[in-house]
């Protein structure tokens, strides 16, 4: 049985969280992209949200994608505040 961003609890990692070291699909792009999130299920697994996307949670991994927009040391400052 797999989970899903549908379980019933789940959370927004928060600032002072961590980058899970879990993370699901290594090789997806949403790893690189400023707008990805990560949520955490109750159950503990680690899911990848897109708040661009109407679906929320891609089909992962995703490989080529015209919402990308790279990390920057900006953008990840603006994450932690
Ligand atoms: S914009 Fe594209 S690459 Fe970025 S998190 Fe959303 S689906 Fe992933």
């Amino acid at each position: 049985m797999s989970s899903s961003p549908k379980d019933a609890a789940r959370d927004e990692l928060g600032a002072d969280e961590k980058e899970p070291t879990d993370l699901p699909f290594p090789s997806s792009l949403c790893h690189g992209c400023a707008a990805r999130r990560y949520i955490r299920s109750g159950r503990g697994s680690v899911f990848i949200l897109c708040p661009l996307l109407s679906q929320k949670y891609p089909r992962q991994p995703v490989s080529m994608c015209s919402l990308f927009q790279p990390i920057s040391d900006d953008s990840e400052a603006k994450k932690e505040k």
